[in-house]
């Protein structure tokens, strides 16, 4: 690895640390030309595999343009965006796998789109399960009333015992 502030071709590890959740490891460096430190995070590295069968690195700002078309006039700013991607990284490293499946990203895309902005996520929804008519959105629509009115009444069963 070499130093980013004189570029010598080496540098020494001083620390190595692996995140809490164990997907990643940080390493302290330190430069012997120049004595300055930086740091390197190692990750397994996440392929796609795309329809046509061509596999392509994960990228955080693809789930991000993904997304941005069905955000559209909705209160939805860069950041959440951005929060939005981490979140379907997390989700998708979480399973361990080393490759997914481009339709495997669209689900993962849809639980936190949710949690963001509703319309958003039918706007989504409706391209990815390609919604034909009018019936599909009502049933999606249907779903989200019955599963919002359960997640508004969380105390209901204590208080029925
Ligand atoms: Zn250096």
């Amino acid at each position: 690895m070499h130093c980013p502030f004189c570029r010598n071709g080496d540098s020494r590890v001083i620390d190595s640390r692996t995140a809490d959740d164990g997907s990643s490891i940080r390493r302290r460096r330190e430069c012997p030309a120049c004595g300055k430190r930086f740091t390197t995070v190692e990750t397994a590295s996440l392929s796609v595999l795309k329809r046509n069968g061509v596999t392509e690195a994960f990228s955080r700002d693809k789930i991000v343009s993904g997304v941005k078309k069905a955000c559209q006039g909705r209160p939805v700013s860069d950041d959440d965006l951005a929060l939005l991607a981490q979140k379907v990284e997390e989700a998708i490293r979480a399973n361990g796998q080393a490759e997914i499946n481009a339709l495997e990203i669209g689900l993962a895309i849809l639980p936190p789109l949710r949690e963001l902005d509703e319309i958003a996520y039918l706007r989504f929804a409706s391209v990815y399960q390609a919604f034909d008519t009018l019936e599909d959105f009502e049933a999606a629509i249907a779903r989200l009333r019955a599963e919002d009115a359960v997640s508004d009444r969380p105390s209901a069963s204590s208080a029925s015992e």
